[in-house]
């Protein structure tokens, strides 16, 4: 059998996220962004092996962005798509992995909406688009909240009144569940341990930010919540803060909740510390010409993920290793150098030069002699969910 090509699709309330990936190749054949549709600057910009295209499309919707990139993947499939995975960010409580999409899953996508209210809508939109232009192609959703379903009660219960957990599904979720099992899967095997018998702590470090405790191939806690605001300190996003700050902005400020909800998503994190930027590059860049406002959103960013790596700890019954991805984790050796000065008790210490060499895509070990492991693992959101997709298929 040839090697099968899967489309996989994240769309996003203005946007389309889409990669083609091969089983047999390391690299993406195509991959993309259809953005600002629905408005009059509606583009995709594609790259096709080397060659790179931009397509204006003033005014297209989902629609008419997919009818353009579906052709465009299967000219690079050579005419063999397999199917296409699609990322769909929250499944709730009906979702514990990937699903081929039938009305049953459609269904609990939508009574999912009231969750994600940004993204669930869109990516059924994308859904739609894609059974109408390719109604005989198997399509497979695959839920950024499914991995976490494993979390025992007690890690995802809140501590308020059980009518809002039972009624209204008022419980923590967790999200960047594929990131998490992709990278914990590849540390697994780069320590040459069977995940099946491994324990992990994974922080996943992109715009949003998370960290997760994994035990033998399963999610057992994670520092996202109801809403992926929970937790770390992120690009925009606040992470955890005291939950009476609504009422006492609101009482202080005359704010309403939208203003509060605002202020947390878009414009605290890293952004709002340091008054200067949500992009660590810039921030780390800042931090060398001594930038008040960006050491304090550096310092904040890495003792609050160190904490919250400490607490994760609680869930594991041993430690194999400390697992850095995303943007952050797979670039910044100096975020993960002062992460890890906050974990001494754990025995963590790095090996600086190992550290300084795994950036850009290079995967590895960084700790020092006779500490815990501390690996790089970039993540693969996109080849996780094609892989999902094609076991599905085999099913
Ligand atoms: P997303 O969550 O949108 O997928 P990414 O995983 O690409 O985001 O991560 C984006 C973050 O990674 C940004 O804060 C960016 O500054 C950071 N980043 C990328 N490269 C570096 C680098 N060399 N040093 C520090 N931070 C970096």
């Amino acid at each position: 059998m040839s090697a099968r090509n899967i489309l996989v699709i994240n769309c996003g309330s203005s946007s389309i996220k889409f990669a083609l990936v091969n089983e047999a190749q390391t690299t993406f054949p195509l991959q993309g962004l259809a953005e600002r549709l629905g408005s009059p600057e509606a583009v995709i910009h594609w790259q096709f092996g080397d060659v790179k295209e931009t397509l204006s499309l003033p005014g297209a919707d989902h629609q008419v962005a997919l009818g353009e990139i579906l052709p465009l993947a299967q000219e690079a499939a050579g005419g063999r798509l397999s199917g296409i995975g699609h990322r769909v960010v929250h499944g709730g409580e009906h979702f514990t992995d990937a699903r081929l999409i039938d009305e049953s899953v459609i269904e609990g996508i939508r009574t999912s909406a009231q969750l994600a209210p940004l993204h669930n809508p869109a990516h059924l939109i994308g859904i739609a688009a894609t059974m109408s232009l390719f109604p005989d192609l198997p399509q497979v959703s695959v839920f950024d909240t499914a991995f976490h379903q494993t979390m025992p009660p007690h890690a995802y219960r809140y501590a308020v009144p059980e009518f809002l957990y039972k009624e209204h599904g008022v419980r923590r979720y967790g999200f960047h569940g594929t990131s998490h099992r992709y990278v914990s899967k590849r540390a697994a095997e780069m320590a040459g341990l069977p995940v099946e018998d491994s324990a992990w702590l994974s922080a996943h470090l992109g715009n949003g930010c998370s960290t997760c405790a994994i035990v033998n191939g399963e999610s057992r806690d994670t520092s996202m919540g109801l809403t992926p605001l929970e937790g770390l300190v992120m690009g925009t996003r606040s992470g955890d803060v005291d939950p009476n700050l609504h009422s006492y902005l609101e009482r202080t400020l005359g704010w309403t909740i939208e203003q509060v909800d605002r202020m947390l998503n878009n414009d605290s994190g890293l952004k709002g510390l340091s008054g200067l930027s949500n992009d660590m590059r810039t921030l780390s860049e800042a931090c060398l010409s001594g930038h008040p406002g960006a050491v304090l959103a550096f310092e904040v960013f890495c003792y609050r993920l160190a904490k919250s790596l400490a607490g994760m700890a609680c869930a594991l019954p041993r430690l194999n290793g400390l697992i850095f991805t995303g943007g952050i984790g797979e670039n910044s050796a100096a975020v993960r150098e002062r992460t890890v000065e906050h974990l001494k008790l754990f025995g963590f210490q790095l090996d600086a030069e190992a550290n300084a060499r795994c950036t850009r895509g290079l995967a590895g070990e960084i700790q020092a002699a006779g500490s815990p492991r501390v690996i790089v693992v970039p993540t693969n959101e996109e080849r996780q969910i094609a892989l999902d997709t094609l076991a599905l298929l085999d099913a």
